[in-house]
């Protein structure tokens, strides 16, 4: 007998146009705008057992234009607006990165999307069965985000996905697109119950 703790499925999430609006290198806190639909569909998610966890590319530090300081205050800020509706994230990656950035964070990471870094590091730490686990974003770096972890892959047209669907459901055409948040969480829900 093995004492394995069973391993958990998560929804992993996009912040910028899929969380909250995308403001193009968000570096105010007044500009966090979380979308109407997400804390209801993020608090059915946790109550179905999926822990949520954000996964975002951050190279504004890389760039100059704020510090991992403020994506971590950010992150505060929408944790504190979805703590009213029970639908807490469980924890959050984000990428510095970029390679034409400043130092020290100027390297070939690996937690850059659509490298799988952030995804495998959240593995580890929580124990998540990625097989049974989803990426949900709207640019073609969370699809191929999804595909190179092994997670399933869900496009919402919110964002930048409106504008980059017709290429990604060409480039891979078993990727499910949704129109909004609460449509995705609902397909996700869906597949749990039948699984
Ligand atoms: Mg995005």
């Amino acid at each position: 007998m093995t004492n394995q703790t069973k391993l958990q499925a998560a929804v992993f999430l996009d912040r910028d146009g899929v969380l909250i609006h995308d403001v193009d290198y968000l570096s105010d806190l007044k500009d966090i705008h979380i979308y109407e639909d997400v804390p209801e569909a993020l608090s059915k998610l946790k109550k179905a057992g999926f822990l949520l966890i954000m996964v975002t590319n951050q190279s504004g530090v890389a760039r100059g234009y704020f510090d991992e300081k403020f994506v971590e205050a950010s992150y505060g800020n929408i944790q504190a607006s979805l703590q009213n509706q029970s639908a807490t994230l469980d924890g959050m990656y984000f990428c510095p990165h970029h390679i034409i950035g400043r130092p020290p964070y100027n390297i070939k990471c690996n937690c850059r999307k659509p490298l799988p870094g952030m995804i495998l590091e959240a593995e580890k730490q929580f124990n998540i069965d990625l097989s049974r686990s989803y990426m949900l974003g709207d640019k073609l770096c969370d699809v191929e985000l999804a595909k190179n972890s092994r997670t399933v892959g869900l496009l919402l047209k919110t964002g930048y996905g409106k504008s980059q669907a017709a290429v990604i459901s060409e480039k891979y055409p078993d990727v499910k697109i949704f129109n909004r948040f609460f449509e995705a969480a609902n397909y996700i829900l869906d597949q749990a119950y039948q699984g």
